[in-house]
């Protein structure tokens, strides 16, 4: 057990207020995860823009999570991403990203509030997961990736909050306005080293953040951003999607010195079934991946940009590749979950997909292998109450540390 007490000042108009915090981690919030059935919970799926309209029925449409497979699949949660790529910092990017983050929380809705109310529901409240599964219904969070959807604005934190945005990833590929990258991009005017780390804007960021109840999330954060992020919020933090750099290093993964410091903030690392995060790439693979790529045209678009005749040509050179280099499997999953037990204990460890943002690996490539996840945990020993943390209640705990911050500070306030 970590006592991770937290003593925290508040300055209250004139005066200053001592006030001492429930326990960042909230654990004391949890329910005895043994008692109830398994909840299982993705905490990052990414929706195409044009998800909810005609082209793209959510209930069946070609996709990696869509609720026939969620059910088929027994995949209980998903947080929907508000996903907005990173561009140049200028008013008329922030009003584009501004426009298409209120197309995706506008399908989200029309999903869940018109197209199939008795399917699935949104869930604005942890607690909501529970109720909403135990009436047989698929769950819908909301979170939003890339706090660039803010530009300078932090007012429109408050408008996504009652969007049903839950959790807003810092920064994506590229420093923004927030925060540093794990990635930077140098033709966006970045330094190449991912050094910056929360920027004064993003702490206000992360204060609002704190008041409204909206978890903070430093997956594709720098480390600078990730330590950054937990010294600054006032309730324990989450990583949405990032896996485990002990296993296999990569600029997305976390380090044991930011585990370790997630662990004593009370939160939870989401490993991500993601195939490059999670097994090394070599030299010889990278290089006939880039050949690839150049033979066939890519651009920024990646693979959906290319034309049909292109697109099978790139297709059929993918699948020559990855009979060379297979893909990562859950196994390899499961291996960056187990170190991240072993290092920072069951209790600060759960599991996303990153479907339809390039996740998905052999064994779990959509939401209909969910169970496949599920009996590879049950392989490793871990028990029904260790895989019911993983799967949903350590995010859950999270979340309600974080509900009882905003209430404390709003109590504060007054
Ligand atoms: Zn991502």
């Amino acid at each position: 057990m970590i006592a991770a007490r937290h003593i925290r000042l508040i300055a209250v108009g004139m005066s200053t207020l001592l006030f001492a915090c429930a326990p960042k981690d909230g654990r004391e919030a949890s329910a005895a995860p043994g008692s109830h059935p398994l909840i299982t919970l993705d905490s990052h799926d990414d929706i195409p823009l044009d998800f909810a309209t005609p082209s793209v029925d959510p209930a069946s449409a070609d996709l990696q999570v869509n609720l026939n497979k969620m059910k088929s699949g027994g995949l209980n949660a998903g947080f929907f991403i508000v996903y907005v790529g990173q561009t140049a910092r200028t008013e008329e990017n922030y009003a584009k990203a501004q426009a298409d983050a209120e197309t995706k929380f506008a399908a989200i809705h029309r999903m869940a509030d018109e197209l199939y109310p008795d399917r699935i529901e949104i869930a604005y409240r942890a607690d909501d997961v529970a109720r909403i599964a135990a009436a047989g219904k698929l769950v819908a969070a909301i979170g939003i990736e890339n706090g660039f959807v803010l530009g300078k604005n932090l007012e429109k934190l408050e408008k996504y909050y009652g969007l049903g945005a839950r959790y807003v990833t810092l920064a994506h590929n590229g420093n923004n306005d927030l925060a540093g990258s794990a990635q930077p991009r140098p033709e966006l005017g970045d330094a190449a080293e991912p050094t910056l780390g929360v920027t004064a804007l993003g702490a206000e960021a992360i204060a609002r953040m704190n008041r409204l109840g909206i978890m903070v999330d430093i997956s594709h954060g720098s480390k600078q951003t990730a330590l950054d992020a937990m010294r600054l919020s006032a309730a324990p933090v989450i990583a949405s999607h990032s896996s485990i750099a002990g296993v296999s290093a990569h600029a997305r993964n976390l380090d044991d010195e930011t585990l370790r410091a997630l662990r004593d903030d009370g939160g939870v690392v989401q490993v991500v079934a993601f195939d490059t995060y999670l097994r090394h790439q070599s030299d010889e693979e990278l290089a006939a991946l880039r050949a690839l790529r150049e033979r066939v045209g890519f651009t920024a678009g990646g693979a959906a940009a290319l034309p049909p005749d292109r697109r099978a040509d790139y297709d059929s050179g993918l699948r020559e590749i990855q009979a060379q280099w297979p893909l990562a499997t859950v196994r390899d999953l499961v291996n960056h979950i187990d170190y991240a037990v072993k290092l920072i204990g069951v209790d600060h460890v759960g599991i996303s997909s990153d479907f339809g943002g390039g996740g998905g690996v052999v064994g779990w490539n959509d939401a209909t292998e969910t169970g496949k996840v599920t009996a590879e945990l049950r392989a490793r020993g871990y028990s029904d109450e260790d895989i019911a943390k993983i799967w949903s209640g350590n995010l859950l705990r999270v979340w309600r540390a974080v509900e009882t911050t905003a209430a404390q500070l709003k109590a504060a306030a007054h």
